[in-house]
């Protein structure tokens, strides 16, 4: 979810695992520091939206409008919100201040993992998503061969990246699905639009939520309902069954009897 800066010379074509082994360090002690946060290309997770949007405490509506722009995921049609950088010579991450990254804490995924790629495959022989990392290796970053050798789950601890994995795990799997189904099927605009509601605009799903006919036609047991009010993790949730059931048939939210009744008379 990382776009280094020049994709022909920087990714280096080592295949790593969780447990493969290098050394980084990083730090405001080099010369290089806060370089990484010029003219990057920084995707934003659903995950992201939620920590970065509650740490500067304002809606996903007004984050996604202020601080994004629109870019698409790899290989599909399905959009994905991308940092908009400062206008300016150096494009800096409009979350770069005077001493380094301002919402460090809330930092997007991507940033965390750097220098270290991550993503997702389908092995359609062990029929398993398997997820796979490669090292950037950006000419002017000085942190490579520093520091203590650690292994890329290490790596993935100090950064805090395991929360992020997980929740954003399901939105990777309907990115891999719709990928599978191969690029002759196109989605309509209405379904794209309900996927970036669901994954990234979560205010706005929960307005649809309490504000459409969302809680008459599904059955949301109360506790589920109430949590999801204030609780954007639940939240996403429930939108990532939604998102599986309408796209994909997957039948994760139940239809009340009532509904399926008035479709089958075609009322
Ligand atoms: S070492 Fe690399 S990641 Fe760290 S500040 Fe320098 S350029 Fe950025
Ligand atoms: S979010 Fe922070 S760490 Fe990431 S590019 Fe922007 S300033 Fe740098």
């Amino acid at each position: 979810m990382y776009g280094p800066k020049n994709t022909e010379q920087v990714l280096v074509p080592v295949r790593m695992d969780l447990n493969t082994c290098f050394r980084f360090t990083c730090g405001k002690g080099l010369e290089c520091y806060t370089k990484c946060c010029k003219d990057p290309t920084i995707m934003i997770t659903p995950y992201d939206v939620i920590c970065m949007k509650n740490h500067l405490g304002i809606s996903s509506d007004e984050f996604l409008r202020e601080y994004t722009t629109l870019g698409n995921i790899a290989g599909s049609e399905l959009p994905v919100p991308v940092i908009k950088l400062l206008e300016g010579k150096e494009k800096s991450c409009p979350f770069l201040g005077e001493s380094g990254c301002t919402i460090y804490e809330a930092r997007p995924v991507s940033c965390r993992y750097y220098p270290i790629g991550a993503g997702l495959f389908h092995n359609k022989d062990a029929k398993m998503d398997e997820n796979f990392f490669a090292f950037i290796k950006e000419d002017y970053c000085l942190g490579h061969d520093m520091g203590e050798e650690m292994t890329v789950q290490q790596w993935r601890e100090n950064q805090g990246v395991i929360p992020y994995d997980e929740v954003n795990s399901t939105w990777t799997e309907i990115i891999l699905k719709r990928k599978s189904m191969g690029p002759f099927i196109n989605l309509p605009e209405k379904t794209l639009q309900m996927f970036f509601m669901g994954c990234y605009n979560i205010d706005s799903f929960r307005r649809f939520i309490f504000n459409s006919k969302f809680l008459e036609i599904y059955i949301i047991p109360d506790e589920r309902a109430e949590q999801i009010k204030e609780d954007d993790v639940a939240l996403l949730y429930l939108a990532y069954d939604w998102l599986k059931s309408t796209l994909y048939g997957e039948g994760l939210l139940e239809i009340k009897e009532m509904v399926i009744s008035a479709e089958e008379a075609g009322v």
